[in-house]
């Protein structure tokens, strides 16, 4: 069976998900924003070992919990290639907002578009979409529900910026028209902020589409 929690983590509250196999026991964590130790605690108490960290992009508020827990956990750390720069860059995210960092541990899995991860024998597929980010990638994940995760190109009645570092309006439009938007109705989209919407409910009443 397949267990997905979800929860906000971090100084500016980014969702975080664990999503848990509970026959292999193995977990993939999406946007370990913040709050390191809960996220690792919420996984021990489920007795779930941590095999990947996925990043829908590298804006900090996504990563600024990424390097405590591969250092307690050991799991790879996985991004889109494109947005190895802003990675790189962490230390100068932080300093325009405002927060202190880390310097992040390096990559160990540049993810592809299409690339498939795999939790026992549930399937996790990573889909390029850029326009918020160069390297923004949204992760499909089927079982007995399809869900979508995000991160910041798709929010319910919103999408996200594109006025920061290597940010591109047409692209973000074209990514969500072209890859979510002729995804199932009734996938379920967890945002990487706020709440949950469906593909039914933003192709009806989204004002940017
Ligand atoms: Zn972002
Ligand atoms: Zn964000």
């Amino acid at each position: 069976m397949i267990v997905v929690e979800t929860f906000p983590v971090g100084p500016l509250q980014c969702n975080c998900s664990i999503i848990g196999c509970t026959e292999t026991k193995e977990a993939i964590i999406v946007d370990p924003g913040g709050d390191p130790q809960d996220i690792v605690a919420m996984c021990q108490s489920k007795n779930l070992k941590i095999k990947y960290l996925v990043h829908t992009h590298a804006h900090f508020d996504h990563i600024h919990g990424s390097r405590a827990v591969k250092e307690a956990t050991g799991a790879e750390i996985c991004l889109h290639k494109e947005d190895d720069w802003l990675y790189q860059n962490l230390a100068m995210q932080c300093q325009m907002f405002n927060f202190e960092c880390d310097e992040p541990l390096p990559v160990d899995r540049y993810l592809e578009d299409e690339e498939e991860l795999f939790i026992g024998e549930t399937k996790f597929t990573v889909m390029h979409t850029p326009g918020h980010t160069p390297g923004s990638v949204c992760f499909s994940l089927k079982y007995n529900e399809n869900v979508l995760f995000s991160g910041d190109t798709l929010f319910s009645r919103s999408i996200g910026r594109t006025d920061l570092w290597g940010g591109s309006y047409e692209k973000i439009i074209k990514s969500i028209n072209d890859r979510l938007m002729v995804l199932e109705d009734d996938t379920r989209v967890v945002t990487g902020h706020g709440p949950s919407t469906t593909i039914w409910e933003e192709r009806k009443h989204n004002p940017f589409l």
